[in-house]
């Protein structure tokens, strides 16, 4: 055997990402699961949507609930694969995705004042942060966006505004302690591999009155109980997936206290949901006839909004 392929299936082995213990139980998995298979052949289920699918498989942490994959792809992998990563949901239409930032907006506006300084993780091209841009007075706006193909599209969306576009994702040291009034996370709590350190990172970030909004997937969903494992969701990108209790576990272990979860609704092109649901029935494809229809849906996603918790320090 070749000793190439023995270090490319060396993954990383992990405990529960918000306890820290190492007691989980086997919840779902992909037959065969990801581990067994070397990672020049996991490449080619990365970005998803195959009729056979792989996703390392899922344990449930008995201590706290988490789920989350006791094996996982390595930094060093990790940083192979985003880094030839395409746009997300590129066949999902401009307005359909607008519309559904709008939501994520829509629940932002109910739980904080838009002013002060912004900080959006992952933010692509700025969709989220140009309406929080346009719709408040921000002075700041901090943007940590690793894919450098988005930076041209997101400064020209935020053009006029003081910004800080930074290629780094978890690295918030170019932030001033106490500074960030409103930070969003969309998409991106569920892709980090130790999201307590990260939230401990951005804590002191935060300004005593600061709120944090994040979305993620919902692994209670009805969605994700009827789908099972072709759930899009369970996939190699994710080394965790939350429920309302277990990312509230989760915020807590990082610094912040959960003031709502509710679920958030989802525009697609019915031409989009056609094709998916032909794919989950083992059959390709596309409806073009469909894509002017448009229908929201509550597609198994949440939006979490949390706030520092008090230390003794505020
Ligand atoms: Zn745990």
């Amino acid at each position: 055997m070749q000793s190439g392929l023995i270090s490319n299936r060396s993954y990383l082995g992990r405990s529960c990402p918000a306890c820290g213990t190492n007691n989980a139980g086997r919840s779902i998995m992909s037959t065969p699961p990801a581990e067994s298979e070397p990672f020049e052949t996991l490449r080619k289920y990365w970005y998803g949507f195959f009729k056979d699918k792989r996703f390392f498989a899922y344990d449930r942490c008995k201590t706290c609930g988490m789920l989350y994959c006791a094996q996982y792809f390595s930094e060093a992998q990790l940083t192979d694969l985003y880094a030839s990563m395409p746009a997300n949901m590129e066949e999902v239409s401009p307005g359909s995705l607008a519309r559904t930032q709008a939501g994520y907006f829509d629940q932002l506006q109910r739980n904080a004042a838009l002013r002060g300084q912004f900080l959006e993780i992952g933010p692509d091209t700025g969709l989220f942060a140009e309406l929080c841009l346009r719709n408040g007075t921000f002075q700041k706006f901090w943007m940590f966006e690793p894919n450098a193909g988005a930076h041209a599209e997101l400064r020209r969306r935020l053009s006029g505004a003081d910004v800080e576009i930074s290629t780094a994702h978890l690295d918030l040291s170019i932030v001033p302690e106490g500074a960030v009034t409103v930070a969003a996370m969309i998409h991106v709590l569920d892709h980090i591999v130790d999201p307590v350190q990260f939230l401990r990172e951005l804590r002191p970030k935060m300004a005593p009155a600061g709120i944090i909004l994040i979305v993620t997937h919902d692994e209670s969903s009805l969605l994700a109980r009827i789908l099972r494992a072709k759930w899009p969701a369970y996939c190699l990108q994710h080394p965790h997936l939350f429920n309302p209790e277990s990312i509230r576990r989760l915020l807590a272990s990082g610094g912040f206290e959960v003031t709502s979860t509710v679920k958030s609704v989802n525009h697609f092109p019915l031409s989009f949901l056609a094709k998916q649901a032909a794919l989950v029935l083992g059959a390709r494809a596309e409806f073009p006839a469909l894509a002017r229809w448009e229908i929201p849906l509550r597609l198994g996603n949440f939006i979490t909004v949390a706030k520092p918790q008090l230390s003794v320090s505020d």
